[in-house]
């Protein structure tokens, strides 16, 4: 039965060839086998019961706890030609009677249920009357209580299953499973554990990273408005954090949604509408976010703060780059968290478990503190033991430089003393920097020796500098209405000289991925597509197979199908449209080649370099003074080809001025438009604006922007 495998995973899913563990799951599905797959997030766990599902007769069921991500895979299902649905507490009385009708006729290769379901007397008796090859439990952690999210309803699938006339084969599926959880799951479900199929948990396009002693607001920013066209998920611990944060960056104009329990339903609902279908670009929330959230071309995911457990962190972290696209996890770390999460576990109510939590609390620290690889030590943390260093996480890729700092250290502990270790970092460095205010010469402190030494700096530099010292833990918070520092043991070691101190220079922001107009426009196709069909943009096509198109630039319909992620079902239902917007784009843009890296490249490789050379050449008439009318008449190109590779140099960073080329009447129009449709995207400025205003007008105009904020 195997053989039929691969051509279903093309001609349905578009996909070339399994991926690691899936073959080995299918395989022992289809010959027979209650089995266990524990692949990460993003791994391709669905595939490994949707094949089967689709190769054995009758209807395959499947048990999620999620009912929003329901929806969308069944959605997703739809979109690829596969019958599928769904019945959970969603729908109306009438509408899951329907439903089950249609299914015991037969209509659904898969219907996707809620555990609780199983508890209904009723139901069960109708499922008796379906032929059922298989039943699927997805999240299977779930049904057990040493794992993080015990369901109870998930206890009743066993019986479900001995109570039907042709015992189904059963596939547990999970992502986070230690050797407990898993023991317990076989036991549960009846799964010869020889039958495991487990892929490991590196995510071999997710880069962590940890920054420490920096202004995390500023980082976050600097980030955000490199990141702009990205989909991002920020966590914060409270709620009263993501509300101050939302403030913050809606401030900034930049496109946020955000998403904590003390919302309320309609308006959580609609935040994370916007967040899905990519009308807002980051979403800030508490951890209640995420749980069934589905999106795939999440891009980064930052934690403005620590959570409390290597568990949550992996977990909320892994909600970047499903899509097996290269993303990153950042943790903006500063200790001041470390005693937050700690006063919140002595505030919670099972004593018994107070202990166990702190220990996983001073692990997530040992997380933020450790210099070797991050990937590295999340694996051994959840016990794997053949691990090796990533080589692209934020330690494996450190090369800044450290400098000797312990003179300047030794500044700030000798003055946090002589105030007498009571009073907060602002007002430390106020006085460092011999500032005049009323509080500092009221409490006499311009008579301190240390009042004024370093008034080279900055008050903001320098509390950023014992932000870095607190981070070194060289100086201590005392918590209380108005937090206060002091010097810790380890600090009064740098003060009598027995320890130096080292300061890496701060971590630069970075792009998570290159600009691609094609891929901006073929995501604008997508955009509308999903708006027409009211479904998530993703469920159309994932990011990654919008990169691939823009890769591989399909003219024909055989080359559409080559795209990873184009079946048979979306070749005719999108084809057409998609093939379309590239030819219009390469008419327009002639010299168009792709910044995307994919496999089909190899051939292009060589293309790629003569467009380097080619804006290169541009840039060289430019800077002897011609237009881009004159450089496209002298090079044969189109305008909008010079166009695009002066903006290319400028990203690059060679000098263009961009002002030459607006209209000073323009100015204030373009000012209006950017302020009322964010920078986020340029179609709907565009639409702001006069017809002549032209989009590389507004992109000259966004370019000054950012360089002259
Ligand atoms: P999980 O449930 O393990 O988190 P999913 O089943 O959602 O992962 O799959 C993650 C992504 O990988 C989806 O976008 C899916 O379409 C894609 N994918 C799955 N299998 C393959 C494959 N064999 N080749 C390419 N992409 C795949």
């Amino acid at each position: 039965m195997f053989e039929k495998a691969l051509p279903l995973l093309n001609s349905y899913f578009g996909y070339s060839s399994f991926r690691n563990g899936q073959e080995q799951a299918i395989r022992s599905v289809l010959d027979g086998n209650n089995t266990i797959c524990v692949m990460p997030t993003g791994g391709g766990k669905s595939i490994c019961y949707q094949i089967p599902a689709l190769v054995l007769p009758g209807t395959t069921i499947v048990i999620s706890p999620l009912i929003s991500l329901m929806k969308d895979q069944v959605d997703a299902l739809i979109q690829a030609g596969i019958s599928a649905t769904f019945i959970n507490s969603s729908l109306s009385y009438s509408e899951a009677n329907e439903r089950i009708r249609d299914a015991k006729q037969g209509k659904y290769k898969l219907l996707y249920i809620a555990p609780e379901r199983l508890e209904s007397y009723d139901f069960i008796e109708d499922l008796k009357n379906m032929v059922i090859p298989l039943v699927a439990v997805d999240e299977a952690h779930c049904i057990s209580q040493w794992g993080h999210d015990f369901r109870p309803s998930y206890r009743h699938i066993q019986q479900m299953i001995n109570s039907l006339p042709q015992r189904p084969n059963v596939l547990a599926l999970t992502a986070t499973a230690t050797p407990r959880v898993r023991d317990d799951i076989c036991k549960l479900l009846n799964i010869d554990d020889r039958n495991t199929i487990i892929t490991g948990f590196e995510r071999e396009n997710l880069s962590f990273s940890v920054i420490k002693g920096q202004d995390r607001l500023k980082y976050m920013l600097d980030y955000l408005k490199k990141n702009e066209h990205e989909a991002g998920i920020i966590y914060a611990a409270t709620r009263k954090n993501v509300d101050q944060l939302y403030e913050k960056l809606k401030k900034e104009k930049i496109n946020v949604a955000r998403y904590h329990a003390g919302m309320s339903d309609i308006d959580r609902a609609r935040e994370q509408e916007r967040f899905l279908e990519d009308k807002a670009s980051v979403m800030i929330a508490t951890s209640a976010f995420g749980m069934g959230i589905d999106k795939s071309n999440i891009r980064y995911v930052v934690h403005y703060q620590m959570p409390k457990n290597m568990e949550s962190y992996y977990q909320e972290a892994g909600r970047a780059g499903r899509d097996g696209l290269e993303s990153e996890c950042i943790m903006l770390y500063s200790p001041q968290d470390v005693q937050v999460q700690r006063f919140l576990i002595d505030q919670s109510s099972d004593r018994s478990r107070i202990t166990q939590e702190l220990e996983k609390l001073q692990q997530m620290a040992d997380y933020c503190h450790t210099e070797n690889c991050l990937q590295e030590f999340i694996l051994k943390y959840f016990g794997e033991t053949e691990t090796k260093s990533c080589g692209r996480c934020g330690n494996c890729l450190d090369s800044r430089t450290s400098i000797d700092v312990t003179k300047e250290a030794q500044m700030v502990m000798s003055c946090v003393i002589r105030m007498g270790q009571r009073f907060g970092k602002n007002i430390t460095a106020q006085v460092l920097t011999g500032s005049k205010n009323k509080k500092v010469i009221d409490m006499g402190f311009e008579r301190l020796t240390t009042y004024g030494i370093m008034k080279d700096q900055g008050a903001k530099e320098v509390s950023d500098f014992i932000e870095f010292l607190i981070s070194q833990e060289l100086i201590a918070i005392e918590q209380g209405q108005f937090p206060t520092i002091y010097v810790s043991p380890k600090g009064k070691d740098v003060l009598l000289g027995k320890q130096p101190v080292f300061r890496r220079e701060a971590v630069k922001v970075k792009q998570v991925s290159k600009n691609d107009p094609l891929f901006e426009e073929l995501r604008d196709v997508r955009r509308r597509i999903a708006e027409t069909e009211k479904v998530p943009p993703f469920v159309i096509f994932s990011d990654a197979a919008i990169k691939d198109m823009s890769a591989k630039l399909p003219k024909t319909n055989e080359e559409f199908l080559q795209v990873s992620g184009v079946g048979e079902h979306k070749l005719k239902k999108y084809g057409l449209e998609f093939i379309q917007s590239i030819r219009a784009f390469l008419e327009a843009y002639p010299d168009y080649q792709s910044e995307c890296d994919s496999d089909s490249q190899a051939v292009k490789k060589p293309a790629k370099k003569a467009v380097r050379d080619s804006h290169l050449e541009t840039y060289s008439l430019y800077k002897n003074n011609l237009s881009p009318n004159d450089i496209a008449e002298k090079r044969e190109l189109s305008t909008k080809t010079v166009e695009e590779h002066l903006i290319l140099c400028a990203q690059q960073g060679m000098e263009v001025d961009f002002a030459k080329f607006i209209p000073d009447e323009y100015i204030p129009l373009l000012e209006k438009a950017v302020a009322e449709a964010g920078r986020n995207r340029l179609k709907p400025i565009k639409e702001l604006l006069p017809e002549e205003v032209s989009y590389f007008m507004i992109k000259a105009y966004l370019y000054f922007l950012s360089k002259n904020k």
